[in-house]
């Protein structure tokens, strides 16, 4: 099936770097969000991302101008009902996406196929809502998008293989490499890497070492290119929790629970890079840790 419009829902990084990478791979795009400022905010960093790899000689300026002009943005969700392919980014809450995906149903063309880059949710069960579980699929991109060359593609127990073709063509012309992975809690990617983080809170909760020693620990002693510290505050600390629970809820394991001091820096607010502030406080000119 060919693949024309893109609807992005949810302009957030997630969204804005999926945006970036289908413009540039020459795909129109159409991306919505419920507020009108991570809208703004989004094309500025897609403009400021492309800027950035004109200037190192990665992308022609006539490719950024290009791309630039196949992204428009929509406040009405219902608008993407014209798309080929629609890609869910929204916060990773399962009530948001279930209620995203029944207000688009009625106004979808019957092709369109719906996907969710959900890191950690049922795809199975977001698919068994919608009228076309079988053309329901997970499309997992990884953040940086416009960097990370890994895009997991996870199959419900319903997705057909042309959808699954599909797919696996886009990845193909966006220039990265998939992975195949199949609907069990947070797929591959996040299975692995997400108690690792959870683990490095524990070590820290329980005074094992400092936020600055655990992130020099594992850079230094694993070869790691950021602490887990440091990649949690870049993940987003709110989603990092939203897969742990996801995977101490699915597994039904306790060696998933999340760390209290993980679920302690959320009520704070302190959600990371996003808002300034996690494991390290971002307000000043260099990252200084929070604890
Ligand atoms: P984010 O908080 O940066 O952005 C989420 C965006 O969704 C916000 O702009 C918010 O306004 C918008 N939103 C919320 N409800 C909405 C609705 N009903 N309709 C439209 N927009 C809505 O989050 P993010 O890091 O971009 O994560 C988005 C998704 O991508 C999540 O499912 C997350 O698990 C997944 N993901 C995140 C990462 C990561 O490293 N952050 C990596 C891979 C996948």
């Amino acid at each position: 099936m060919e693949i024309r419009l893109v609807g992005v829902v949810g302009a957030g990084q997630m969204g804005n770097g999926i945006a970036h990478v289908f413009a540039l791979a020459g795909y129109d795009v159409l991306m919505t969000d419920i507020s009108e400022e991570s809208l703004t905010k989004a094309l500025q960093t897609i403009e400021k991302n492309l800027e950035r790899q004109v200037s190192r000689g990665k992308v022609l300026a006539a490719d950024k101008r290009a791309a630039m002009e196949r992204i428009q943005t929509t406040l009405k969700l219902t608008d993407l009902g014209k798309c080929d392919l629609i890609i869910e980014a929204a916060t990773e809450r399962e009530t948001v996406k279930q209620a995203i995906f029944e207000d688009l149903l009625p106004h979808l063309k019957p092709t369109t196929i719906l996907t969710s880059n959900t890191s950690s949710i049922s795809i199975t069960r977001l698919a068994s809502r919608t009228d076309r579980p079988e053309k329901f699929m997970g499309f997992h991109f990884m953040n940086p998008v416009p960097v990370m060359q890994l895009v997991e593609l996870i199959r419900g127990i319903a997705t057909d293989q042309e959808t699954w073709d599909t797919l696996h063509e886009v990845v193909r012309k966006l220039g990265k490499t998939a992975a195949s992975a199949e609907d069990f809690p947070a797929f591959i990617v996040n299975r692995i890497l997400m108690p690792m983080i959870n683990e490095a809170v524990y070590t820290l909760y329980e005074g094992v070492g400092s936020v600055k020693s655990i992130d020099e620990s594992l850079k230094l002693g694993a070869n790691h290119p950021m602490g887990p510290l440091e990649l949690a505050d870049f993940i987003g600390l709110d989603t990092c929790l939203a897969i742990m629970n996801v995977l101490h809820e699915g597994l039904a394991d306790t060696k998933y629970r999340p760390c209290p001091l993980l679920t302690k820096y959320v009520e704070a607010g302190w959600l990371g890079r996003k808002t300034q502030r996690g494991f390290y406080d971002y307000r000043g000119e260099v990252p200084v840790p929070t604890r």
